[in-house]
């Protein structure tokens, strides 16, 4: 069996963002070698997710204000999280979204069902967030 590990590393300008990752972990299965196995992709920071959508603008605005809905980013002061920080909006987003994907790679591709894309949701930017790529196969 085949193992290849790769780290990703985002720095959103934004404090939300929604990124489609898809082309790096691509890259990341082609430079594996893998052609059957499986591909888990995970955000390495708890206020960051990983999770498969539609690549779809409409959609991720309708994802920000559920988000926003759910867990409000202010007042800073309606969470006991924050005390030093003001991300606990973040950790909530975060739990919601997700921390990571699997999926599948056959015939040396992600095998994705339809629509789907591998997204990067940042709930708290504007610094580095590490993301991890492991391919195990052959
Ligand atoms: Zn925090």
């Amino acid at each position: 069996m085949k193992s290849y590990r790769k780290e990703l590393t985002f720095n959103t300008n934004t404090r939300r963002a929604f990124l489609n990752i898809t082309p790096q972990v691509d890259k990341a299965l082609a430079e594996s070698g893998i052609v059957e196995g499986f591909c888990l992709v995970n955000a390495m920071n708890i206020t960051a997710s990983v999770f498969i959508n539609d690549h779809e603008s409409g959609l991720h605005s309708d994802f920000e204000r559920w988000l926003e809905k759910l867990a409000p980013e202010k007042p800073h002061s309606q969470y006991d999280h924050n005390g030093y920080e003001d991300n606990a909006d973040a950790h909530l987003k975060r739990s919601v979204m997700g921390r990571e994907v699997v999926v599948a790679v056959t015939n040396g591709k992600l095998d994705f069902g339809t629509w789907e894309q591998i997204f990067y949701g940042e709930f708290d930017g504007m610094r580095d967030k590490r993301v991890l790529v492991k391919i195990i196969g052959e």
